[in-house]
């Protein structure tokens, strides 16, 4: 006995016993199910190919994302370099910041000799100027700032301790220990006050001395025209 091949419609079920009878049935009895029914696959097909869409979309978002963190981290790092570079709330900016610029001059004594001030302290070459700074060798502090504050010696000294691109700190030139008398335009600033809070005033003559004091303190400094 040979089994017959029973096919059955998978629309309304009937059954046929040869897939031509079925594909007949099928074109008088379901042609626009069929169609639909493709269609309806094709639907299912595409909603799949959707939902790979939708997870490629949000792999390719996270993607983004982290990608997107990465730039922000690392421009946070190249946008603010006053964050990183800020030696005691002096900011080093790639431009040199006119809105508050005015210039003390310093002079430091030890043992009667005149010390050298180095220029470029608080400047680093092709990145950034601290608001506080020399250009020469002058004693000429210039403090450049957005804003409009006091800053003090030890701000300055600070930014010269710091080295930066200078050979000689501050500290290794005076040993670091001795607390030197302070005279502010010739004037000797009290004991009780620390020198390092010492204001950088318009054209003030700062003079630091460590150990026998010269044989005149300077009371002014000849600035040159426009500073
Ligand atoms: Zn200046
Ligand atoms: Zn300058």
């Amino acid at each position: 006995m040979v089994d017959k091949k029973i096919l059955s419609c998978d629309v309304c079920g009937k059954s046929f016993d040869s897939t031509n009878a079925l594909e007949k049935h099928m074109e008088l009895a379901h042609k626009d199910t069929r169609m639909a029914k493709s269609i309806g696959k094709q639907k299912t097909s595409s909603f799949i190919h959707s939902k790979k869409l939708i997870i490629a979309v949000i792999i390719g978002v996270l993607i983004a994302f982290s990608a997107g963190l990465g730039v922000y981290y690392t421009m946070g790092i190249n946008s603010n370099p006053q964050n990183s570079l800020t030696i005691g709330g002096i900011e080093c900016n790639s431009m040199e910041q006119l809105q508050y610029h005015i210039h003390a001059h310093l002079d430091v004594y030890v043992n009667g000799h005149q010390i050298y001030i180095p220029p470029q302290i608080g400047i680093i070459d092709d990145k950034c100027i601290y608001w506080l700074h020399t250009h020469d060798s002058t004693g000429i502090i210039h403090i450049e700032s957005p804003i409009k504050k006091d800053y003090t010696l030890g701000q300055f000294f600070q930014v010269w301790r710091s080295k930066l691109g200078n050979s000689s700190s501050f500290e290794e030139v005076l040993g670091g220990k001795q607390v030197p008398t302070v005279y502010v335009n010739g004037t000797k600033v009290p004991n009780n006050m620390n020198y390092k809070d010492v204001k950088l005033k318009a054209h003030d003559e700062i003079a630091l001395v460590y150990g026998t004091p010269p044989k005149s303190i300077p009371s002014n400094y000849s600035f040159p025209e426009g500073l």
